[in-house]
């Protein structure tokens, strides 16, 4: 058995002084039955706990770290930046560059705002899709996850799905009700509220590949639909990339699947590790965010230097190396590969769903394509191989419903070995 006792320890102090004893619920690993590992540093693709125990790891800090951990190109940026100070709260010509970056990357930006998590994006791209339509109402669906703003907290209502309910004390009726909750992947029930109801809804927002609710694609022809939907009703498609921007390929999953949005969401990959997030679109939209317009959006910390810096070092590497993309996609399919031959020898039928560097292992035998057949999941099962596969050194999702990511650290050798574990945690598992 490994030796765990150092975060055992530290886990029940944490929960004297934080709630759940950690600043982000996910990391609890409440969902697999577990106890989380404090990780005292991480190089490449190996995370080491606190008590110096070692993880072949496929979470890259939920998505930012694709180039693993310890780049010598990003710590140099750091280093660098801090050197300068921390923060100015007055304009570098770095914000510039990375604009200026972005924009050539995915060009349906034409202007972009930087805030500091993804969070921020959606909550501040919803509010300038209402302020430049002039309507209250947004589309979401179900199984997409938009960070913690009030506005996504919410489910979808019982019924006609036209009014939703807050998921979360402390979001009220009256937010809920601007919310409207509605299935992945099902252009009909989309199209049906926007005959009736467009003249109230300003944007329709979504993931265009879905991370959430474990890896999700969209079905052939849904962003085109929605696309022309959105252009047919006066609605902003806004797609959140938060997770695929520069993840699926330099211009994100816009750009793998020829689908424009008016406006789009960052985070994760564009800080490099630093917390950062942005939004960006059409001139004609973004024009109306303050100082330029009316609509109000502003951060302290807002392009901070270190941050930008982080960021760009990042961003032109992914931007000057686009056979990354490949590689990667190449080595998360051999993974695929090699676990679908084990459920194949294991006489199991469960879903894989992977696109570029994202892979998920459904405990279901139904495909996977909206949140009602993510539910299928035996997730019970599914936090028996989380912890099984802990004690092989192989650090997964501690969620059925999260994405795993491969970084560019990921090597064969590394494949064979979680190849190999998976068949025989699976194997001892299901006797
Ligand atoms: C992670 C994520 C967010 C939230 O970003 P934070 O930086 O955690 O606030 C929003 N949207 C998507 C698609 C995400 O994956």
């Amino acid at each position: 058995m490994i030796d765990k006792s150092k975060s055992v320890k530290c886990f029940s102090e944490a929960q004297k002084f934080i709630p759940g004893g950690v600043n982000s619920p996910v990391r609890a690993f409440k969902a697999v039955g577990g106890q989380p590992l404090f990780i005292d540093s991480a190089d490449g693709a190996y995370l080491r706990d606190i008590d110096g125990n070692e993880y072949i790891e496929f979470i890259n800090s939920w998505g930012p770290m694709i180039l693993g951990h310890k780049n010598p190109m990003i710590q140099e940026a750091v280093i660098k930046a801090v050197q300068g100070s921390l923060s100015f709260g007055a304009p570098t010509a770095r914000e510039v560059e990375i604009a200026e970056l972005i924009c050539s990357m995915v060009p349906s930006i034409e202007k972009i705002r930087m805030v500091n998590s993804g969070t921020e994006a959606t909550m501040s791209a919803i509010r300038l899709a209402r302020g430049y339509t002039n309507k209250d109402k947004i589309i979401k669906f179900e199984g997409c996850y938009h960070g913690h703003g009030d506005s996504f907290l919410i489910a979808a209502g019982s019924g006609a799905a036209t009014m939703g309910h807050p998921d979360s004390p402390g979001v009220t009726e009256s937010v809920a009700k601007d919310t409207i909750t509605l299935p992945y992947n099902d252009l009909e029930v989309v199209e049906g509220i926007l005959v009736e109801a467009s003249d109230s809804i300003a944007a329709i927002i979504l993931e265009p590949v879905v991370g959430n609710m474990g890896c999700v694609l969209p079905v052939n022809g849904y962003l085109q639909g929605l696309r022309e939907l959105c252009d047919k009703h006066n609605v902003l498609l806004i797609f959140d990339e938060v997770m695929t921007g520069f993840r699926l390929s330099r211009g994100g999953a816009q750009e793998l699947f020829g689908v424009t949005p008016d406006l789009t969401t960052l985070g994760k990959i564009i800080g490099g590790g630093m917390p950062v997030g942005a939004y960006g679109g059409k001139k004609e939209i973004m024009d109306l965010v303050s100082p330029s317009g009316p609509v109000y959006q502003a951060g302290t910390l807002s392009g901070n230097p270190v941050a930008m810096s982080a960021g760009m070092a990042m961003l032109n590497h992914l931007n000057e190396n686009p056979d990354i993309y490949e590689s990667l996609e190449a080595t998360t399919k051999s993974m695929a590969e090699g676990i679908r031959s084990n459920l194949n020898d294991l006489d199991l039928n469960y879903t894989i769903n992977t696109i570029g560097s994202m892979f998920s292992l459904f405990f279901t035998e139904k495909p996977v394509v909206d949140f009602e057949s993510a539910k299928s999941c035996d997730f019970d099962l599914f936090g028996k191989y989380f912890n099984e596969m802990l004690n092989e050194g192989i650090y997964l999702a501690p969620s059925q419903y999260e994405s795993l990511f491969v970084s560019t650290s990921i090597t064969t050798d590394m494949v064979d070995k979680v190849v190999a574990a998976n068949k025989s945690v699976l194997a001892s598992l299901l006797k």
